[in-house]
């Protein structure tokens, strides 16, 4: 049956593209001293557009190079090849001057909030300080911590206090608040729940799909799980040994898979 109502305006956001790969290509040179030099590569055929409002699953087992391609958006990974374009511009050939305004635009959220959050700094600073160095005026920028805190659902009294004083899901609302402090066109998540307990990540999920409904949100989203990112997305990218073997909806590649390794993956969820 084809879906109706709220939930098929949720699969077609919309058609403007905010994020577009194109013949992206990383690949990493490997051992030499004693080991046979060997070439890895983490990413190629990789295609895919990424349009405004939606969220765009990118699943695939360890190493298949979910973050070194998200990695390549962001700049932490130069590839050799292909047009990273973002609201119209290809990010690539940029110099590190002509990306600095595109940095704010697209935040990311890790694995592992300690990542990004200093533990000698107070949450509230935290959240404040991209905002901050981007000109915000820093009243300004402590009054929208308070309120991102409301949004991911933590107490006010959290501006005062430190990260280690936080659970690691709790620590993961905060890598969300500081991310979304940006007021960020693109939000690339790379597996923001691998980490957690089960019962902790259903929450940060039900928290991360009320938010994007409620900010329109663009979501890369990354993960090992097929079954954390049926909860969430509106495409799936499945990705093999570095290239995306199928891409859909949702409900096409678990109710209709069309690659074999799709399928395996599917076989493999007990
Ligand atoms: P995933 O996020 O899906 O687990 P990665 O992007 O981390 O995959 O890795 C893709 C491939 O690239 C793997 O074979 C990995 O070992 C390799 N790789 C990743 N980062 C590096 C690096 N900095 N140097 C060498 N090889 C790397
Ligand atoms: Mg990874």
């Amino acid at each position: 049956a084809v879906p109706h109502g709220d939930a098929a305006k949720q699969t077609a956001p919309t058609r403007t593209p905010v994020l577009e790969m194109k013949g992206v290509e990383k690949t990493y040179q490997r051992g030499g001293w004693f080991g046979a030099k060997a070439v890895v590569r983490a990413v190629h055929n990789a295609d895919f557009t990424l349009y405004k409002g939606e969220t765009l699953g990118l699943v695939g087992e360890s190493g298949s190079g979910k973050s070194t391609l998200a990695r390549c958006v962001v700049r932490l990974v130069q590839p050799e090849k292909g047009e990273i374009i973002f609201a119209g511009k290809d990010l690539r050939p940029l110099s590190r001057n002509g990306w600095l305004p595109y940095r704010k635009r697209i935040q990311m959220v890790f694995q592992d909030p300690y990542a990004s959050l200093n533990p000698r700094r107070k949450v509230g600073d935290a959240i404040a300080e991209g905002p901050i160095t981007h000109g915000v005026p820093p009243a300004e920028a402590r009054a929208r911590a308070a309120e991102l805190l409301r949004l991911v659902q933590l107490d006010p009294s959290a501006l005062e206090r430190y990260p280690h004083e936080f659970s690691g899901g709790q620590r993961q609302r905060i890598g969300l608040a500081r991310a979304l402090a940006m007021q960020p066109e693109l939000l690339i998540a790379d597996e923001p729940v691998s980490a957690l307990d089960v019962s902790v990540q259903a929450q940060v999920l039900n928290l991360l799909a009320d938010i994007r409904k409620r900010l329109g949100l663009t979501m890369l989203f990354i993960t090992h799980d097929l079954r954390v990112a049926a909860q969430i997305c509106d495409r799936i990218a499945v990705m093999q040994r570095g290239a995306i073997v199928e891409l859909g909806t949702t409900a096409q590649v678990f109710g209709a898979p069309k690659h074999a390794y799709t399928r395996a993956l599917l076989d493999s969820i007990p």
